[in-house]
């Protein structure tokens, strides 16, 4: 993919903040919220949704168009850019009339190309800044598929937002974050500027900070938080929502770190690790071979390549090892799943003479 952006926030500070209610409500709870982040200067940008897609029926499914009105209003008024989110061509033909300064796409969106493929026909011919959040499946083709998409239509100024995955083994966040998917993003398409949504993410407001931290401790460009004037009372997302004044806490407090990459103790210790994965590598080399000539023992004999019990054995040993020397235990058995699975498509090649 070549995805050609060039900077969403050119002169924005790090990190960007985009802010807002999760549904507009009344032209005065939005003019309320609005007018409170604009007072304290964080915010790069106001968000609320008019548009909702809910899970189930008869939830507050949005305000409709009649919320394009209020979002003018506060750019008119407070001098911030104006962001909403776009499910439907004709959700985006009413943004670019009421020219709505940033169209987000949802995470159910982006979980579907057609819909993605229509919002980006809908913006043929325009350069509309969109952010496109990850789809609800932790599915990092699909979207970078759905940035694609938008990018073959013309649009160049693009932007990530990650808000987690849907799990129903996840107990303590709404979404769970899988950071992986989001950094694999940003390794490959460097240039796209990704922002972080907290509140999605934990669904909860007092673990907002947490969230927000890790994203600046992972080098992510900004934030996008749900803000009400009376959280309780939200007619949607009630209880992720934070007051204006604790938003500026949470940002006040953040640590901000370097994105420089020069150290010398670092370039020191990062020496050691070249030399330590040159060992590694060299290691799983060898490993390999000897799996190989076990693949001949094994062909000449009639045994079958994969013995669950030795598999198991193995693998408990990784985990062992993980809980002995306090490394997380999924991540040691996925080195050794990682191995073995190698070391039985190596041995399959051999039984099978398909070498
Ligand atoms: C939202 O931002 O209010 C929203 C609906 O988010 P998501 O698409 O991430 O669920
Ligand atoms: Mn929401």
């Amino acid at each position: 993919m070549n995805i050609n952006t060039i900077q969403l926030f050119e002169n924005a500070k790090r990190p960007i903040v985009g802010a807002g209610p999760c549904s507009a409500e009344s032209e005065e709870q939005v003019v309320a919220v609005a007018r409170a982040l604009s007072s304290a200067g964080h915010v790069d940008f106001f968000r609320a949704g008019i548009w909702k897609p809910r899970t189930k029926p008869g939830c507050f499914e949005g305000v409709g168009s009649i919320g394009l009105e209020w979002l003018k209003r506060v750019r008119g008024e407070f001098a911030l850019p104006v962001a909403t989110e776009v499910a439907t061509p004709q959700h985006v033909e009413q943004c670019l009339k009421a020219g709505i300064d940033i169209l987000w796409v949802g995470a159910r969106t982006t979980a579907n190309p057609f819909a993605v493929q229509d919002i980006a026909d809908a913006l043929r011919g325009t350069d509309t800044p969109v952010l496109v959040k990850n789809p609800i499946n932790p599915d990092l083709e699909l979207w970078i598929g759905a940035l694609e998409r938008l990018n073959n239509a013309g649009i160049t100024r693009l932007g990530c937002i990650h808000r987690g995955f849907s799990s129903y083994a996840e107990r303590i966040f709404r979404n769970a974050p899988q950071w992986q998917l989001p950094l694999e993003l940003k390794r490959r398409f460097p240039e796209i500027p990704i922002l972080c949504d907290p509140s999605h993410i934990t669904g909860k407001r007092e673990l907002l900070s947490g969230i927000s931290q890790e994203a600046m401790d992972l080098n992510f460009d900004g934030l996008m938080v749900e803000v009400h004037c009376q959280p309780e009372c939200a007619l949607s997302d009630s209880r992720q929502q934070v007051v204006p004044q604790e938003l500026f806490m949470i940002l006040d407090r953040l640590v901000h770190r370097s994105t420089k990459n020069e150290n010398r103790e670092i370039a020191r210790y990062r020496k050691l690790l070249d030399e330590i994965d040159g060992d590694i590598m060299n290691l799983i080399l060898k490993r390999m071979q000897i799996s190989r000539e076990i693949g001949a023992v094994k062909k000449e004999n009639n045994i079958a390549v994969f013995q669950p019990f030795r598999y198991n054995e193995t693998l408990q040993r990784f985990a062992e090892k993980g809980i002995t020397d306090s490394m997380d235990v999924d991540a040691m058995k996925d080195i050794f799943e990682t191995i073995h699975a190698e070391s039985i498509r190596l041995q399959l090649r051999i039984v099978n003479d398909d070498k």
